[in-house]
């Protein structure tokens, strides 16, 4: 049905008739998406079919990628990419009258995430099936992704998403396969033939029905598997409230929890992640025990992934079924879950790190807690035998303490594999968060950079920009994303510098159209696109920003002989519902944009925007067209970042901290092709340790800093009465946590550099070409590569 556009286009034309009874005159282009999406499952479903059979027969070992997020995006034009009809369908629409860009238009993201955490779990599945591995993703099919955030009156407003609302053409529902999740209740031992057998009774009872997606790789027939687990009600047992279990027990699938929020929640939070677990792992044992009737040789045949300590009760239910189920010793269990599990850390920051109290723990999973309270009690024996009497040590290190279960000790201790998601995030684990854990297990320590997907954030993303590459050094880069590095004899090629200002200049007028059509706000592509898109939080400094587009303002206003290259500074970014200080951030940028954007003396100078709803189609269109990539974290705490990956490969040059990924940045294209500034991370845990940070200091002895400060609380903002002064006392009053201002300075001297250099076009052109042509080490093919040898032991299946 896709072998050519003929074909194609009689195909299109009687399934849209057998679907929807219409004639292509009164079909509407909700029609026409929906009939291409069905036309494109079932073109998959035989592939699909064929992977899972080969599995199958030949045995081979199986990776599980369990996440609490999956921000997967829209799927129609991606898969169409991937099994390489999007040429043959995008012609064969047009000759019909129908733009590809309108259909594609109609899906909606599947947002399944909050931020890097989420994107990198996608970026991983497409990466997983387009090298033919064997990997799959486990998650949860929550029925509203992340909310839709709207801008009313320059304040963020949240409505709940609603990516289902008109079903979803990509999913297939596997009521067969369900399974039963338990909560609550209590724990019966009875002896059995001199063995205690543990039973978990009077428990309350959820079905988890899976949802699988197709997971399509490039140019190959393997189609690997997501499976999310929605939360059912399971037949009512007599004598209960019908109504409020069914409530109670949907509303486990129902929202995707923001991960950086108060403590909201948090029994249902915890509810979601044992779901995701325990569903997970029956699927995966009972397959396993079909093909080899026991589960000895689990650990030969499956390795299981957890994407940060969300999914870490994996390791207690695995030793329940090892030794409840099987009958295993402890020892035999502990081997083989160990042996299986492998765990990635994604922050260091203490909030972030999850801490679970006892007294909410126990009564909801009584059978896990004794397991979890039994694997600390051999543990600290372990570390009491081997420091005895350091009682300061074992009780930093103990995964029970304080009545807190702390899971990342948990996911170290009950693993075999413990990496950090960037060189330097790698460091700071194993020095300083985990140091402890480090000298007592070396070996478990490894690091995995981060990886984004090449097919999405370039090739699908960036028509224009492909078809460049394609021009210039051929196609070996899709394949072998390393590859792009051929495009260094270019550097220096004027003609090809001419196209690649081109490329960006389209790319910026195609922005700068959605940009009016959203805001209705003007602005110029020939100005400098200075973009920050994120999720709104104080460790990545919008703040910083922010006092730098203030600071050219007044300069502008105030020196008549002070210029600059006009610049137009871009921010997306949702802040947590409950994150008051992210919210008045949001403000604060639309409040400097209203001012900036409509002083006649500056606006052709500087242009301040806030995209609404940032997500992941939005950021297609986004990354393509940046001519600057904001990555100005606090050092230390930006565990990588992967929106600084996708910058870099669409050519945009980075301003940042030396941290996460931008370190590996600069190692790849020299410090003369990027613009880092600012505290190291050593320099800024040193300043915590010692205290030796005073930002009233900088206050007194910067006279355009205590402007700034001051333009928060007095009438610079008009009628907008004291709404920013919480944000003068963090700087002030709290002392600057993350050290905007004492990184001011520093901050203004590298946006300097970034004018200088970028009135230089030529110069800008060819240090933007090293950009691109050094990316391809953060493609997540070779992130994947590196899992797949070191951690996995998995096999490429072609
Ligand atoms: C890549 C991406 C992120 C992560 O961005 P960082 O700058 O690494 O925090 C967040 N949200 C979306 C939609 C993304 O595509």
């Amino acid at each position: 049905m896709f072998s050519n556009k003929e074909v194609f286009k009689i195909a299109f034309l009687k399934r849209l008739e057998m679907l929807y009874g219409k004639s292509f005159e009164d079909s509407s282009t909700r029609d026409h998406y929906y009939t291409l999406g069905n036309m494109v499952r079932e073109y998959i479903s035989s592939s699909w079919i064929k992977t899972n059979e080969m599995y199958r027969t030949t045995q081979t070992k199986q990776v599980y990628y369990l996440s609490i997020e999956f921000m997967l995006g829209r799927l129609l034009v991606n898969n169409l990419l991937n099994l390489g009809i999007r040429d043959t369908v995008e012609v064969g629409l047009k000759e019909l009258g129908i733009n590809i860009h309108d259909i594609e238009e109609i899906e909606a993201d599947a947002g399944l995430g909050n931020g890097g955490l989420g994107r990198l779990a996608a970026c991983f599945l497409d990466s997983l099936a387009s090298l033919n591995l064997p990997g799959h993703g486990f998650g949860i099919r929550y029925k509203h992704g992340l909310f839709d955030q709207k801008i009313i009156d320059g304040f963020q407003v949240e409505y709940p998403e609603q990516w289902l609302r008109h079903g979803n053409v990509w999913e297939v529902r596997k009521p067969d396969a369900a399974v039963e999740v338990r909560f609550g209740g209590k724990v019966e031992v009875v002896e059995k033939e001199g063995r205690f057998i543990f039973r978990h009774v009077d428990c309350q009872t959820i079905t988890a029905v899976p949802y699988d997606m197709p997971v399509v790789g490039y140019d190959t027939s393997t189609v690997n598997t997501l499976r999310l687990w929605s939360a059912e009600p399971s037949p009512y047992p007599p004598g209960i409230d019908v109504l409020e279990y069914k409530r109670q027990t949907e509303a486990v699938s129902e929202f995707l929890y923001p991960d950086d929020t108060n403590d909201d929640g948090k029994i249902l939070r915890l509810k979601q992640q044992y779901f995701l677990v325990c569903a997970s792992l029956q699927n995966i044992v009972s397959s396993h025990r079909k093909q080899h009737g026991h589960l000895r040789n689990l650990h030969e045949k499956v390795a299981i992934h957890i994407n940060d300590t969300h999914p870490v009760l994996a390791i207690p239910e695995l030793m329940r079924i090892l030794l409840d189920e099987e009958g295993m010793t402890w020892d035999e269990a502990w081997k083989i879950t160990t042996q299986t599990i492998s765990y990635t850390n994604h922050t260091t920051l203490s909030e972030a790190l999850e801490k679970w109290p006892i007294y909410l723990f126990k009564p909801l999973l009584p059978r896990i807690y004794m397991i979890v309270e039994e694997i600390n009690e051999r543990f600290c024996k372990l570390l009491w035998e081997r420091y005895p009497g350091d009682w300061d040590r074992i009780e930093h290190m103990a995964i029970i303490a304080h009545d807190m279960i702390k899971m990342a000790h948990l996911a170290i201790v009950g693993s075999h594999s413990t990496n950090g998601v960037a060189k330097i995030h790698t460091e700071i684990l194993k020095h300083r968060e985990f140091v402890n854990f480090y000298t007592m297990f070396p070996e478990r320590f490894n690091s995995k950079t981060n990886g984004i997907t090449h097919r999405r954030w370039l090739i699908k993303s960036n028509p224009e920009l492909t078809n460049l590459l394609l021009n210039t050094i051929g196609d070996k880069w899709i394949k072998d994303p390393a590859k792009l590095d051929e495009l260094m004899p270019h550097t220096t090629d004027g003609a090809f510098l001419e196209q690649l200002s081109n490329v960006k200049h389209t790319r910026k007028q195609i922005l700068a159209k959605h940009i009016k059509n959203k805001t209705g706000i003007d602005i110029d592509s020939n100005s400098i696109f200075d973009v920050q898109v994120k999720r709104l939080h104080a460790y990545k400094r919008q703040l910083l920003n922010v006092l730098h587009i203030m600071y050219l303002y007044n300069r502008l206003k105030e020196e008549s002989n002070f210029t600059i290259h006009p610049r137009t500074f871009i921010f997306g970014a949702k802040a947590s519902p409950g994150y008051y200080y992210a919210k008045k951030v949001i403000k604060l940028i639309n409040e400097l944009a209203d001012k900036v954007n409509n002083d006649k003396q500056t606006k052709d100078y500087l242009k301040v925007i806030f995209i609404e709803n940032y997500r992941v189609s939005l950021a297609e269109d986004i990354f393509p067209a940046a001519d600057v990539s904001e990555q100005i974290s606090t050092a230390s705490k930006e565990a990588s970042g992967t929106g600084n990956m996708k910058f870099m490969m669409n050519g945009a040059l980075t301003v940042g901290t030396m941290d996460g990924a931008n370190v590996e940045i600069k190692e790849l294209v020299g410090e003369d092709n990027i613009f880092t500034f600012g505290l190291s991370a050593d320099e800024v845990m040193n300043l915590y340790a010692t205290g030796g940070y005073s930002s009233m200091e900088y206050y007194h002895h910067d006279v355009r800093i205590r402007q700034l400060c001051e333009q928060l609380v007095n009438n610079f903002f008009p009628d907008i009465g004291n709404l920013f002064e919480p944000i003068y006392d963090s700087l002030l009053v709290q002392n600057d946590h993350y050290f905007v201002l004492k990184d001011f300075a520093a901050y203004v001297e590298a946006q300097e550099r970034v004018n200088a250099a970028y009135i230089n076009q030529p110069q800008w052109l060819k240090m933007s070409t090293v950009n691109i042509a050094k990316s391809g080490f953060f493609s997540s093919d070779r992130t994947i590569n590196e899992y797949a040898s070191d951690i996995w032991k998995i096999h490429g299946q072609k």
